[in-house]
Formats: structure tokens, C-alpha cells, sequence
């Protein structure tokens, strides 16, 4: 499809070359299959993440311990072309790189981070993040799963649920409650009393796994805590790290779904005419358009303020905010130019259009950051 607006212009030789290394990736290595995946809700990450690896993409724009320390505009862009190709795809690698890594990197003990990082980089080890409960999603800060000191070990009793890699992960970041506020724990999945079954009947993000995690008298030793922070900002800064992904990341599925429209408006024929002839088809294919490429100026937008150092948790919220809607409206518009075929696997759109029902929820619903910017704009706060 044309870049009418030139927007990849603004991106400089190597982040072109990312974005066509992914996109290429993408093509060859998911798109082939990433329809029966999501019809038999299978992702197959030991397979893939050793590949994501050896591409940079796993924690990409951390810096040491194998990752490729890339500028954020980058990291945007191989989100982009990774939701090109699946939501679930995305998310497997926001999760290890930016709730998994970051954390361990950002808060971690030297020898966590020897431990982990390499490993993680490479796609040897698969990790998740476990912030969200049964009882508390939007409201993490009123958690009950509790970690207890036991001389100098921790003993984790509770359980989260709806957590990316779960069942498939070999290492776990999972947050608490502890006497000293909320802590962070670096739990390798192999220790007794943890286990994670994997939720099904999903009908969004099947090329993805999700599971619960079960706390049960989980010993810990003192060195499994992230020593550098306490408190919610702790788990709230590997989310703003992991919703810049999504802003950017969310194009990609917009785009796919676009194409995908375009493509079919000007093949399917009725009346005689092929349906993209039709004024009414062209309204909804130039507003899909328009939708795209303020969604993408927005994702460049922020990049450039996250590379200067100088992006804010609320101005990421906007960006999940509008990018995320301008995604699901393209799709299910999408959907309706394909008529009949809208609602099959034969096509990408329905996948995109169900996965980005759970984007929208996950990492903060679309109500918490229409309050954040609703405090932004007020500065009255309407959470509770
Ligand atoms: C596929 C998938 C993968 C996920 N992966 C992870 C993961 O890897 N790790 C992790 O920790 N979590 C993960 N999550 C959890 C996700 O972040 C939560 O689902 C999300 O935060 C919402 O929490 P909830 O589902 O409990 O909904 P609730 O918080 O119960 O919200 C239900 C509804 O009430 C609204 N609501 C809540 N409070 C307010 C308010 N104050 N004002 C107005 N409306 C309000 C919400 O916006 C929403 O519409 C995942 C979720 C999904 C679906």
C-alpha cells in the first residue's frame, strides 16, 4: 500500500532496516501459519523465540547482556511489524523484552541480571510478568498475593491470572504484597508450590498463551526480591515501557487489516464494478487511512519524546488511548468491506479485529486512560 504521507520517510537507514528485517521475518515465519495458530490457539514460542533472538528483538532497547540496545523509535517499529503479523506475536515479545527483562535490568541484583538477561536476550528462557489477580486488575495497588518473611526467606502464597507466557515461562516476575509495601520477585517457574495452567476458550490473542499463576508456600530465597525498588511505581514503569509498544504496535494491525481491505475493494466485483468503486467503500477506505496515519504520527510522536528522554506515563496513556480505538475501528471496518470473507481465517482481518479486543483491556482498559487524561486535563482524579 502507498505511503501516501511519506511517514517512513522520518525514519532513519537503521530503523529501515529493522522494519525491513521484521517485516521480512514476519513474512516468511508467521504469516504462512499464523492462521491455523490462532484456530488451534497454539503459539509456538520455543521455536520462535530463539529466532526473535538472534534478530535483537527480545528486550531490544535494553542496553548489555546481549540485547541490541536500540533507540525507542526502533523498538516501535519492530512492534509495528511484529502486530503486522499477530497481536499475540507482539505480545509475546513486549512481554519478555519490556514486563520481564526491563524489570530484572532496571531493578534487579548483578547476579539476577547475569542470571537471566543473556539467556532471555538469546530466547533461551521464556519469562512473564504476574501484576493482575482475579479480584484486582485495574486496581493492582489493592493485590492480595503476599510474600512473607521467613528468617531470610520469602514465602509467596496467592495467584494471578490472565498472565502473557504463563505456562511456558522459565521465569516468572511476580509482584506482592510484602510488609514493606509492594516488592517484586524473581521466581524461576521450576520452584515447588508454583504452578501455571494455561486458560483456554479464548476467542482473542489465541496465538498466544495465558495462564494463571498459583502461589502455594513458594520458598524464595532473600536474593529473589528486586532490591531497587518498592512500591507500585515499580510494576507501573515496566507497563509504560510495554504500552509504548503497544501505540506503536497496534499500527501494524491497523495497517494489515487496511491492506487487506484495499486489496479485496479492488478484486470483489458487484453490480459490475469492483466494490472499491463504490463512493460509500471509499469513504470508509480513505477514513481507515486517515485513522492509520495519525495513529502512526502519534507512535512517532511519542518515540522521539521517549528518545530524548522525555516521554511522561501520561502521554503514553494517550497514545494506548487513541491508538488502540483508531486500530479497532479500522478492523472492524475492515471487516465490513469484506463482507462474507470479514468473518474468516482465510483473511487476517477477523484475527486482528478479535485480538485487539484484548489490547484495548490489557495494560490499562480504555476507561483507566480516559481518567489519566481526564486528571491530565482537570486535575481532578475520577478513579475511585
Ligand atoms: C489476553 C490478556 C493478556 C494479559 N496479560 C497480562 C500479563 O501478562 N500480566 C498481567 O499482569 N496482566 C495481564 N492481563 C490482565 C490485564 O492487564 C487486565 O485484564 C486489565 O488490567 C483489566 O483488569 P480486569 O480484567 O480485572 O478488569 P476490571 O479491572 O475488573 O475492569 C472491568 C471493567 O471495569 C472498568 N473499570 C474498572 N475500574 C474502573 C474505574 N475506576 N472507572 C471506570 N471504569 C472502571 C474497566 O475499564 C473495565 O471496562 C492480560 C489480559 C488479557 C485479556
Amino acid at each position: 500500500m502507498d505511503d501516501l504521507l511519506r511517514l517512513d520517510d522520518q525514519l532513519d537507514a537503521d530503523q529501515r532496516l529493522i522494519r525491513d528485517t521484521v517485516r521480512s521475518f514476519v513474512s516468511d515465519r508467521v504469516l504462512p501459519h499464523v492462521g491455523d495458530w490462532f484456530e488451534e490457539a497454539v503459539f509456538p514460542a520455543r521455536e520462535l523465540a530463539p529466532e526473535l533472538g538472534a534478530l535483537g528483538l527480545l528486550g531490544m532497547h535494553l542496553r548489555g547482556y546481549g540485547c541490541a540496545g536500540t533507540d525507542a523509535v526502533s523498538y516501535g517499529v519492530a512492534c509495528r511489524e511484529l502486530e503486522a503479523g499477530d497481536s499475540g506475536l507482539r505480545s509475546f515479545v513486549s512481554v519478555q523484552g519490556s514486563l520481564a527483562m526491563f524489570p530484572i535490568w532496571r531493578y534487579g541484583s548483578d547476579e539476577q541480571k547475569e542470571e537471566w538477561l543473556p539467556r532471555m536476550s538469546a530466547g533461551e528462557a521464556i519469562g512473564c510478568f504476574g501484576l493482575t489477580e482475579p479480584d484486582h486488575g485495574s486496581d493492582p495497588a489493592n493485590m492480595r498475593t503476599y510474600a512473607k518473611k521467613d528468617g531470610s526467606d520469602w514465602i509467596l502464597n496467592g495467584s494471578k491470572m490472565w498472565i502473557t507466557n504463563g505456562s511456558i515461562a522459565d521465569v516468572a516476575v511476580v509482584w506482592a504484597q510484602t510488609d514493606e509495601g509492594i516488592r517484586g520477585f524473581v521466581v524461576p517457574t521450576s520452584t515447588p508450590g508454583f504452578s501455571a495452567p494455561e486458560i483456554h476458550r479464548k476467542l482473542s490473542l489465541r496465538a498466544s498463551v495465558t495462564s494463571s499463576l498459583y502461589f502455594d508456600d513458594v520458598r524464595l530465597p532473600a536474593s529473589a526480591a528486586l532490591p531497587e525498588v518498592v512500591g507500585l511505581k515499580g510494576p507501573l514503569s515496566c507497563l509504560s515501557e510495554a504500552r509504548f509498544g503497544i501505540v506503536w504496535g497496534v499500527v501494524g494491525a491497523a495497517r494489515a487489516c487496511l491492506e487487506s481491505a484495499v486489496e479485496y475493494a479492488r478484486t470483489r466485483v458487484q453490480f459490475d464494478k469492483p466494490i472499491g468503486a463504490f463512493q460509500l467503500t471509499q469513504e470508509k477506505l480513505a477514513w481507515m487511512y486517515v485513522g492509520l496515519a495519525q495513529a502512526q504520527l502519534t507512535a512517532l510522536h511519542l518515540g522521539r519524546l521517549k528518545d530524548a528522554g522525555d516521554l511522561e506515563p501520561r502521554q503514553i496513556s494517550f497514545g494506548k488511548l487513541a491508538n488502540v480505538r483508531a486500530a479497532l475501528d479500522i478492523a472492524r471496518q475492515a471487516r465490513s468491506v469484506l463482507g462474507g470473507n470479514g468473518i474468516t481465517l482465510e483473511y487476517p482481518v477477523i484475527r486482528h479485529m478479535n485480538n485487539l479486543e484484548s489490547v484495548l483491556t490489557y495494560e490499562g482498559t480504555q476507561e483507566i486512560h480516559t481518567l489519566v487524561l481526564g486528571e491530565a486535563l482537570t486535575g481532578l482524579a475520577a478513579y475511585r
